[in-house]
């Protein structure tokens, strides 16, 4: 028996008494508590009114807390110290075939556990004082917790076919906490795959993130993939696996590959930009896949038409289309770069140009690459590895001498068009980029007077004199 330590507890436990209310913790904090996972969500249910005990439990506390209202759902919701408390009064759903809202009514303990989506979300703890700390248990969800299992309350067809996104939430609890999904809940997912097209994208999407954010996101992508839940709803991922055999040459199967690269990002970064990243950076490998006699497998400019994809990717799943899409745009376009540059002999200039388009997030796109390294062939992992730290240090020369990771032209286009007495015009531009590339080339350094001296010669060369 877990113990609800938390003084709280002790105030929700004298409020609900005062209003002679039956009143339990639920839920996912009761579930946290057992797998000692910290957790600042409370679900508090009463059999009565939510909204009241709410009320109640705010103005008992000091400095009393604003108090949040959702009178359509009968629920509300206060802040105290870092902890988030949800209140709602206990209910029961029953679920039309025809109708994806369910009809609700008040309800005992018993039906709003019934309603839950698993043994181990229908835990719950006595608050009243008589019962205070009691368990109530009533499909076995401590013996689940103990074996790691996902399983449904109810029978699993009801569960899933009533609010279908349970079946991303399975396959995202059993990501999250690494435990397995019993085998009839499991078959039911399957059978029921198809119902997740009622579910919004927005709801499916934050599932999809928290697989993504679990420590190990390729066990979600492939529950997702053996349920047949991802050709629904992310076809293009779909399409990597498998792979193609032509006159005996196969290649890598590409979705097998991505989740492992995924599952390398990880322990590296916290940023769900760059796990989409990993997740996405070989996205256009089905549609450009080629077979070419003498050569074998080619996927030509699957950086580029990857890039093309993302927006509506983006669109269609609900994601951001804003700086967060164009950064993963960026490290899928320049995805395969620092692993061409290791492979040749690393120039400063090839350094300086990849700086120059990774800009700040040239760590980042190191990053990626380095996971995106998944041979079997030890030596040659080694090998790339040894090459990427050059390249890494090589980097960090090149930005210390030239400062081009975030460059900004030393002489500008107004300057240009002051000295040779021009409107805009493409001279201008010719000139401009002439300066960029002779310092991005190592021609030139860095500075203003170099610069100018260089775009005097280059005027020159284009039959510009400088008025005086
Ligand atoms: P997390 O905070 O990681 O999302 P959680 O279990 O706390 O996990 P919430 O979405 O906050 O998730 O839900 C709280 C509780 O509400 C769950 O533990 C579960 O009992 C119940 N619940 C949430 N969503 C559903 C659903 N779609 N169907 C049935 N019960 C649900």
């Amino acid at each position: 028996m877990k113990k609800l330590k938390d003084s709280i507890f002790q105030q929700l436990s004298k409020v609900a008494d005062q209003l002679n209310l039956e009143t339990y913790v639920i839920g996912g904090y009761v579930r946290d508590l057992y797998l000692e996972r910290p957790s600042k969500d409370i679900d508090v249910v009463t059999i009565g009114s939510g909204i009241e005990l709410a009320k109640a439990v705010a103005d008992s506390l000091k400095p009393t807390p604003r108090v949040n209202y959702f009178k359509n759902f009968g629920t509300a919701m206060l802040k105290y110290k870092d902890l988030e408390i949800e209140f709602v009064g206990a209910r029961k759903e029953s679920y039309q075939r025809n109708s994806r809202k369910p009809v609700v009514e008040d309800g005992t303990l018993q039906d709003d556990q019934n309603r839950r989506d698993f043994t181990i979300n229908a835990l719950a703890i006595s608050l009243n004082q008589e019962h205070f700390g009691e368990l109530l248990d009533p499909f076995n969800g401590i013996d689940d917790l103990e074996k790691g299992i996902i399983r449904t309350p109810l029978d699993p067809d009801i569960t899933f076919s009533d609010d279908p996104l349970r079946m991303m939430r399975a396959i995202r609890f059993a990501t999250q906490l690494s435990f397995e999904i019993e085998p009839a809940t499991l078959q039911s997912i399957t059978a029921n795959k198809d119902r997740i097209k009622i579910v919004s994208a927005e709801r499916i999407i934050d599932e999809v993130n928290k697989i993504m954010m679990a420590s190990k996101p390729s066990v979600g992508f492939k529950l997702l993939e053996e349920t047949g839940i991802l050709a629904i709803i992310f076809p293009e991922l779909q399409a990597m696996k498998g792979t193609d055999v032509v006159n005996g040459i196969g290649h890598k199967d590409n979705f097998y590959h991505t989740l492992e690269v995924l599952d390398r990002i990880v322990p590296n970064t916290n940023n769900l930009w760059l796990r989409w990243s990993a997740l996405l950076h070989d996205i256009a490998k089905p549609p450009t896949k080629k077979f070419v006699e003498g050569l074998g497998w080619t996927f030509h400019a699957h950086n580029f038409v990857g890039v093309k994809m993302i927006p509506k990717i983006f669109r269609r799943m609900k994601l951001p289309l804003n700086e967060k899409m164009k950064y993963v745009q960026k490290m899928v376009q320049l995805h395969m770069r620092p692993i061409v540059l290791s492979e040749d002999i690393v120039t400063d200039s090839a350094v300086r140009r990849l700086l120059f388009e990774a800009g700040d997030d040239i760590d980042d796109l190191m990053t990626l690459c380095e996971a995106d390294i998944t041979s079997k062939n030890e030596a040659k992992v080694k090998r790339y590895m040894k090459n990427f730290k050059v390249v890494r240090q090589k980097l960090k020369e090149i930005e210390e001498k030239d400062a081009v990771r975030n460059f900004q032209p030393p002489v500008s286009g107004e300057l240009i068009m002051e000295t040779f007495g021009l409107e805009p015009c493409r001279e201008v531009g010719l000139i401009k980029d002439a300066i960029k590339d002779a310092i991005l080339d190592g021609d030139i350094h860095n500075n203003y007077e170099e610069a100018f001296q260089f775009m005097l010669t280059k005027a020159k060369e284009l039959g510009l004199k400088p008025v005086t």
